[in-house]
């Protein structure tokens, strides 16, 4: 690993992991979510060092790590205010607080956010920089996105009555849980739009491509995407890993277990591990759907059908965030991550070839974590601790016992356990509180719309809802 030392006023360019885009600006990157070409932004280069923030409360930390990213498209004053307004929305006063699991172990509760899980730390932010970058460029766009309960939440959260901006949250009907499903359809801002598809979560992630693709819809709205693809969360994700690997890294390097669906979360801390984070090993986690561990285990991965599991917000088989490992892995070789992500989509499968693998052997590790193994780590933690873990974060910790090591490890708790309440109380006997703020979900009139799993339907449901017609939602170009 080679940390780049140009001055940290160079600013960082971003360019497609299909080598189809370059030199494009952060702003761009934001608010177009994917590359024209149909790969991911990646920067062009790694920026660092980062500064020592070990000692430094996160909110004025986290600008100063995210700075690199972003200088070019806002001014640092600007910057260090959008921040600290995200995370005023955050219940604990620390935002992240750091929690001893046992000795040389530690949690880094992520869910503090207004919707309970670690989406909101990103997510939050992106809110406040598309209204910032709306403003400043007089684009309107609107937002759409398939979730398996927690995105949307967090994106309807983070975008609710802002202006230029729709957003507008695909969910699989009768398949999320009673909270996610209200966190979401309990808001009604003129500029949400809930759609519950008779469908599963697979198929309102191909409604959203379909969308995408469709010259109608997109004649009609400027579509972007805030999911884990939108480069803008994997830099306030990227912040957090830095800060937490500093704080916990006393004794050297950590190890960092995170709790693995589409590959978000855990390839912003390899990010920050190449940018200079004190991290020995990248430890992937995973429930059933082992496509991610068996690619580092085995240095290969078959997609197969979703499993439901009890850690849902990672029920996912096609990560979409590999591309990005695969772009460092392929040393920025476009042609070669193309050719791979296509062998992935029509086959259904991808081997490494051996030096790839080899690589991929020497910086990480994996481990998967049956419902069985995740409802007992969750009894003994309660028994061991007193402290009520959500499953995603069990298959960490249990991630976290797999992975042998001499240094300390630090599991990322991905949400918070009222989010689970019935696997928290079949694990432990007790039922987990919702915070304060969330006192009300259960009374909340709810609105939504059951829509077919047809692309004809989600256009006419979008197009009753946002009205369109009316000047400002005719497509700016
Ligand atoms: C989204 C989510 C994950 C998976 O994160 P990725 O970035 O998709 O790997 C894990 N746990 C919870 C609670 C989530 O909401």
């Amino acid at each position: 690993m080679s940390v780049n030392n140009r001055r940290e006023s160079d600013t960082v360019v971003y360019r497609s992991t299909r080598g189809g885009a370059a030199g494009v600006g952060f702003g761009d990157v934001l608010l177009d979510g994917l590359a024209p070409d149909g790969g991911l932004y990646v920067p062009d280069r790694i920026p660092g060092p980062v500064p020592s923030v070990a000692d430094r409360p996160y909110v004025d930390a986290a600008p100063d790590l995210m700075w690199p990213f972003v200088a070019g498209a806002i001014d640092r004053e600007t910057f260090g205010k959008l921040v600290r307004e995200a995370y005023s929305t955050f219940t604990h006063p620390e935002v992240i607080p750091l929690v001893a699991l046992g000795s040389g172990q530690w949690i880094a509760e992520l869910f503090h956010g207004p919707t309970l899980a670690f989406k909101d730390l990103a997510m939050q932010l992106l809110g406040k920089l598309f209204e910032h970058q709306l403003t400043a460029t007089g684009r309107h766009v609107t937002i759409i996105g398939a979730t398996s309960g927690d995105t949307g939440a967090a994106a309807i959260e983070a975008f609710r009555g802002r202006s230029n901006i729709e957003v507008v949250i695909l969910h699989p009907n009768e398949r999320v849980s009673e909270v996610q499903r209200r966190q979401m359809t309990t808001v009604t801002d003129d500029n949400v739009v809930n759609l519950a598809i008779d469908g599963t979560f697979d198929d309102c992630q191909d409604l959203v491509k379909a969308a995408l693709a469709d010259s109608e819809l997109t004649g009609v709205f400027d579509l972007t995407v805030v999911n884990s693809i939108n480069w803008g969360r994997i830099v306030a994700q990227t912040a957090y890993v830095h800060w937490i690997a500093q704080r916990c890294s006393s004794d050297g390097p950590i190890d960092l277990v995170v709790p693995t669906g589409n590959f978000g979360n855990i390839y912003a801390a390899r990010v920050a591990q190449r940018m200079g984070a004190p991290i020995g090993r990248l430890v992937v986690a995973t429930n059933r759907n082992a496509v991610l561990a068996s690619f580092v285990n085995d240095a290969s991965m078959t997609i197969g059908p979703v499993e439901p599991s009890l850690s849902p917000s990672m029920d996912i088989q096609v990560p979409s965030n590999l591309e990005r490992l695969l772009s460092e892995l392929f040393d920025d070789d476009g042609t070669a991550v193309a050719r791979a992500v296509h062998t992935l989509r029509t086959t259904g499968s991808l081997v490494l070839d051996d030096a790839t693998a080899t690589r991929v052997a020497q910086g990480w590790s994996a481990a998967t974590i049956d419902d069985d193994e995740t409802v007992e780590i969750m009894t003994e933690t309660y028994a061991a601790t007193g402290r009520l873990v959500d499953p995603h974060t069990a298959v960490g910790i249990g991630a976290a016992r797999a992975a042998s090591t001499e240094r300390t490890q630090v599991v990322l708790a991905t949400a918070h356990p009222a989010k689970f309440p019935d696997t928290v109380e079949e694990a432990t006997g007790r039922w987990p509180d919702l915070p304060p703020h969330l006192d009300s979900l259960y009374d909340l009139d709810e609105q939504y719309s059951i829509v077919p799993n047809e692309l004809a339907a989600v256009a006419r449901a979008m197009t009753d809802a946002l009205g369109v017609g009316s000047p400002s939602h005719v497509r700016r170009s």
